[in-house]
């Protein structure tokens, strides 16, 4: 087979489609274009037994109880943003107080930011060098006014995957509310709501081979039962939960990408992590003066993800030489400034070696030969880009780089 290019390695951003997942979808654009809340004719009929199906698909993966569990949304900004202020809002007499980590996906802690707007307070726990905050720092954050705990399944740049189970057990303990960003992490590493003691999560299709536009919010009905406020008013569908005629095509999309997902996703995580593997391999083989970011192994990170920061190249020069390939370097370009990702610098990654750093998402239709492919490409421009810079040859020979001090400044 021949390599088509750019070659994807960017799934943490979102993923492609899987076909099967639009073939089911599409006739829902068109024969079964019913309105799911119309209950006055087949047309209506269709699509809510539709939307049920996929209710139970997307239950089915998580490990919920019941169907009714699941509540469509937009997707995980929006899942995030419903589970964060639906609980602050709806608990505010019981108290003002939300734990989080300082890596979670900006639809938390730009929430967050609001909500501490209104008077609530917002602890942001540190994760340390391997990215995953501790079991110790949640608990010694609580007090009596906490009300909700929201940490992330796993993180979007780094991979590493947060001790979910055991933050939900304490905060069972403790009688508060637990909710975690899913995205990365459901159908690529372990996760059940019931197992684990969450209370809310949030997901979205497009991170697993399904539709953009489509997500849901996991809301615990039973030990115990978890209340929201609504933030969209309106026909008062999903339970009075999330006004809003249902993307019917986009909802089916979902539960078929989970229902793959729940068949597949632990061969699809041993490959997947096979060709993550060999990638790194190749890497290290053949370059010195790389580091990964944050926790590796397996249970620790996630098995599509490889985050490297490659000392003495300049990271936009790196990205340039292998736009060839379609990865997230760990910039965060805006139109003032080229800040280092708040993430790495959460780990303790020094500014310098954020900017070289790279985010590969390997996915489900990634292949060897474009793990090949890219392992020689960035091992090529790497090395290039070293044979300019003056400062990797003194390190080569051996001048400590830290003891100079700079002439002209
Ligand atoms: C992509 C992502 C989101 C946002 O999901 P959307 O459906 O794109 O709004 C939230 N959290 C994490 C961890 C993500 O990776």
């Amino acid at each position: 087979m021949s390599l088509k290019f750019p070659i994807y390695m960017d799934n943490h951003s979102t993923s492609p489609m899987d076909p099967r997942v639009l073939e089911t979808m599409l006739p829902y654009f068109t024969e079964h274009f019913g309105n799911a809340a119309s209950r006055s004719h087949k047309f209506g009929w269709t699509a809510e037994e539709a939307v049920n199906y996929a209710r139970e698909q997307v239950a089915t993966l998580i490990g919920a109880d019941r169907p009714e569990e699941i509540v469509f949304t937009s997707g995980a900004s929006e899942s995030n943003n419903l589970a964060l202020k639906g609980v602050a809002e709806f608990y505010r007499d019981k108290g003002n107080h939300i734990i989080t980590t300082k890596i979670e996906h900006k639809a938390v802690l730009d929430t967050c930011k609001r909500l501490e707007k209104q008077g609530f307070e917002v602890t942001y726990l540190d994760v340390g060098v391997e990215g995953i905050v501790s079991l110790d720092d949640v608990r010694a954050a609580m007090t009596d006014k906490t009300i909700l705990v929201s940490v992330m399944l796993a993180n979007n740049e780094v991979g590493t995957i947060q001790p979910i189970g055991a933050i939900g057990a304490l905060c069972k303990e403790r009688g508060v509310i637990f909710h975690t960003d899913a995205v990365q992490g459901v159908g690529k590493t372990e996760f059940n709501v019931n197992a684990m003691g969450v209370d809310l999560a949030s997901i979205t299709a497009h991170k697993m081979y399904g539709p953009k536009g489509v997500g849901a919010l996991y809301v615990r009905r039973a030990r115990p039962r978890v209340r929201l406020t609504a933030q969209i008013d309106g026909g008062g569908h999903e339970r009075g939960n999330r006004s809003g005629t249902l993307n019917v095509p986009g909802i089916v999309g979902f539960g078929k990408a989970c229902e793959i997902l729940t068949k597949e996703w632990r061969d699809e995580a041993r490959y997947v992590a096979s060709q993550r593997d060999r990638l790194k391999e190749k890497l290290f083989a053949e370059l010195d003066e790389c580091h990964i970011n944050g926790a590796w192994g397996e249970g620790r990170r996630l098995p599509n993800n490889l985050n490297v920061s490659f000392s003495y190249v300049e990271g936009e020069g790196l990205m340039m030489a292998i736009k060839d390939v379609a990865v997230s370097s760990g910039s965060a370009c805006t139109s003032s400034s080229l800040e280092p990702s708040y993430v790495l610098r959460a780990l303790g990654v020094e500014e310098e070696l954020a900017h070289t750093s790279i985010r590969f998402g390997l996915g489900r239709f990634t292949t060897e030969e474009e793990v090949d492919f890219v392992a020689r490409l960035v091992i090529d421009k790497v090395k290039k880009l070293r044979d300019l810079s003056p400062l990797y040859e003194m390190a080569k020979e051996g001048v400590n780089l830290k003891d100079i001090v700079w002439a002209a400044h």
